[in-house]
């Protein structure tokens, strides 16, 4: 029949004998090269569309959900993870905020997070973690280098410029970024007294630092520093900048112990009180304990998010070892395992690796430290010889750390 024969494809009207295969539809006819340029369409769509949401829209996952990806990298400190789920969940609500929507005038406030805790014990790996799996750009910076305009050292807005540096100076991916300022104890005011307030690194900063906090519209060198006068300026605006602050306070604790002995006065008949856990002073900490440590009290306003990081006990620093989705011994496990090794070490290795951690007193830091110490030997000599396993005893590790300089550390008491 005269119909058969005028068979084609639909999209492109070649006829059927010019086509390897015609593939017949309710109404219409594709053939084998409209099949595969569609495929092709699909792909780069579907590509686009996760992109976007990878640079474009943020994706904002529940406080739950948030707190379960922070499980996976991040061992116990189960309060500042549910803390920070909730404050990052509210600030990227905050973010998604239509601006249109004048009629309630509600506006959501900035929840900037200030964290508390040891050094080692986590604060920076949790607000990485956070960005990564928000997937918006992160920036670390030391308030120690941060001096009043004027001064040797560097003005507050270069921290915007780390920002536009890893946001590859994409502007409105770095004003949807999260900044790390570490070491915010150490801007404290010095003294009690106010009227010394020619303190170069500390009270002038804090004030330098509001603006940054709260939001507002700054001009940032892009190459950063003094050494580049004729770079062109950018704005930033700050306004959804998360910024997450985090300190050691180191001697808070003495400034939370009197507060509670304080309270206690006239309170110690009520049996119902809880009673104080004195090794972990940091779990009481409320905003007028930092303003007694010395920051001045706008600077605690506009971090209104405050919670602490608990000590790394024993247990802590052994599931630090090898449970996190990245953990150190599974690095070493992938390390030797590009070199066809197998990496075994056995279970009084580890624990020995963590008493030496707590005995001299490196947190979780030195974990990192000392497996480097008992190992380097190792991954010098194995790759290219024969041996195709590398089995690490107590004994091993004790020998090769007696051997290395950080041995030579005391105890420190
Ligand atoms: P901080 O900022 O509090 O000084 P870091 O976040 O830099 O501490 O922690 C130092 C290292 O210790 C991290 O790279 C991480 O490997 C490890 N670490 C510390 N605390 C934890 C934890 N709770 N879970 C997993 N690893 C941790």
């Amino acid at each position: 029949m005269a119909k058969k024969e005028e068979l084609e494809c639909s999209f492109c009207a070649r006829k059927k004998p010019e086509t390897n295969l015609l593939i017949a539809g309710l109404d219409a006819h594709i053939c084998d090269r409209c099949i595969e340029q569609a495929h092709g369409i699909v792909l780069e769509e579907i590509t686009d569309t996760k992109a976007e949401g990878l640079s474009g829209e943020l994706i904002l996952k529940k406080p739950q959900e948030i707190k379960a990806f922070l499980d996976e990298y991040i061992i116990g400190q189960h309060q500042a993870k549910k803390v920070m789920a909730v404050a990052v969940y509210n600030h990227y609500k905050r973010l998604l905020q239509k601006p249109s929507s004048k009629e309630d005038d509600i506006e959501i406030e900035k929840s900037n997070i200030m964290l508390v805790g040891e050094t080692g014990t986590g604060k920076t790996l949790l607000a990485r973690t956070i960005a990564r799996m928000l997937n918006v750009p992160f920036a670390i910076v030391d308030a120690t280098v941060l001096t009043e305009a004027g001064y040797v050292g560097e003005d507050v807005e270069t921290i915007l410029t780390r920002l536009l540096q890893a946001a590859d100076y994409n502007t409105q991916k770095a004003e949807k970024g999260i900044v790390f300022i570490d070491e915010i104890d150490k801007i404290a005011r010095k003294s009690d007294n106010p009227s010394i307030t020619r303190d170069v690194s500390g009270e002038g900063v804090q004030q330098a630092l509001l603006k940054l906090l709260e939001g507002t519209v700054v001009n940032v060198p892009p190459k950063g520093g003094r050494k580049h006068p004729d770079q062109k300026f950018v704005e930033v605006n700050t306004r959804n900048i998360l910024f997450i602050a985090g300190g050691a306070f180191d001697g808070i604790d003495r400034v939370i112990s009197k507060r509670l002995n304080m309270q206690a006065v006239g309170y110690s008949a009520s049996k119902n009180e809880e009673r104080v856990d004195e090794d972990n002073l940091l779990q009481y900490i409320v905003p007028k304990d930092l303003k007694d440590f010395g920051l001045i009290p706008e600077i605690i306003g506009r971090l209104p998010v405050l919670t602490y990081m608990n000590p790394l006990d024993a247990g802590t620093l052994r599931a630090i070892l090898t449970e996190p989705r990245n953990a150190i011994m599974k690095q070493y496990d992938k390390l030797f395992e590009m070199d066809d090794i197998k990496f075994d070490i056995d279970e009084k290795a580890l624990n020995y690796i963590v008493e030496k951690a707590v005995e001299y007193k490196l947190g979780a830091r030195g974990l990192r430290s000392l497996c480097e110490a008992i190992l380097t030997d190792a991954m010098f000599e194995l790759p290219g010889s024969d041996e195709k396993v590398l089995k690490v005893t107590k004994k091993y590790a004790q020998g090769k750390l007696t051997k290395s300089t950080l041995s030579k550390l005391k105890a420190v008491s």
